[in-house]
């Protein structure tokens, strides 16, 4: 029996996914756990094993999917991706791209990155990495004046604390070319992004969530669309 009124109908709000935990296991167990490639596996449980509560940073695998979709639909050869962690949404990428592809993978700490690395090299995708250790601001700023590389890479994956997301726009929006794509990953916020009766008075990766989303939606330079998937992936297509 169709219970929803016309009025439920036309509050799309009402039928976000990000609502449901049973459709999200569904979409995870039914679609995107079958076509993970074994070594994103085995390094999501190694992640899960080693980090426990923080494996929540990794990107879930229908997110994985998504990146690899657009990457390989984009031809991207030479990509960024600002904030590491073990390594999921880089494998991910390095799996997606050609063999002669390349990832400039930037992290202030190689630790878990050095986790994640056994499952990189199993899966014969490492010489596509380069990995470097620091704050992403700083390799942007040399990437730029230093090396050159305005307009260099098809595609950004952005993933690293909130607070510095719009501080790379503008740089981001130079390295790279005219119609790639900068992701903004965790643009929702765990759905915090929208005001709670009980909302903490202080949370300032969700305020700075908010601030972005909204420079973002009267950004002329970029095609716009935020995506409802995991915790929110904002993709900017660059315009000119
Ligand atoms: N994309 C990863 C998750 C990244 S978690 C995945 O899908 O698995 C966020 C990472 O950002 C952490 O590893 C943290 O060390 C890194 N980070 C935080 N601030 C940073 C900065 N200023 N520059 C570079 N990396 C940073
Ligand atoms: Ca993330």
């Amino acid at each position: 029996m169709i219970t929803e009124t016309s009025k439920d109908m036309e509050d799309h709000s009402k039928k976000c996914l990000l609502q449901s935990e049973a459709l999200s296991k569904y979409i995870l167990e039914t679609s995107a756990y079958p076509r993970e490639h074994p070594q994103l596996k085995e390094l999501r449980d190694a992640t899960l094993r080693e980090y426990k509560y923080w494996s929540l940073m990794s990107v879930p695998a229908d997110e994985g999917l998504l990146l690899s979709m657009l990457l390989k639909v984009m031809n991207a050869k030479k990509t960024l991706e600002i904030g590491v962690f073990t390594g999921y949404s880089l494998l991910s990428t390095a799996l997606a791209l050609p063999d002669d592809g390349k990832i400039t993978a930037i992290d202030l700490s190689r630790e878990a990155y050095e986790m994640g690395l056994q499952f990189i090299k199993k899966a014969g995708v490492e010489h596509k990495i380069d990995f470097v250790q620091s704050d992403a601001l700083t390799v942007l700023n040399n990437l730029l004046t230093k090396e050159k590389q305005e307009g260099a890479f098809d595609f950004a994956f952005v993933d690293d604390d909130k607070e510095n997301y719009m501080s790379y726009h503008e740089l981001l929006l130079k390295l790279v070319r005219v119609g790639g794509i900068i992701a903004y990953d965790n643009t929702l916020w765990r759905g915090r992004v929208v005001v709670a009766e009980d909302e903490p008075a202080v949370d300032v990766a969700r305020d700075a969530v908010r601030k972005l989303n909204t420079f973002l939606a009267s950004d002329p330079r970029i095609d716009l669309s935020l995506v409802s998937i995991a915790d929110g992936l904002t993709l900017c297509r660059r315009l000119y």
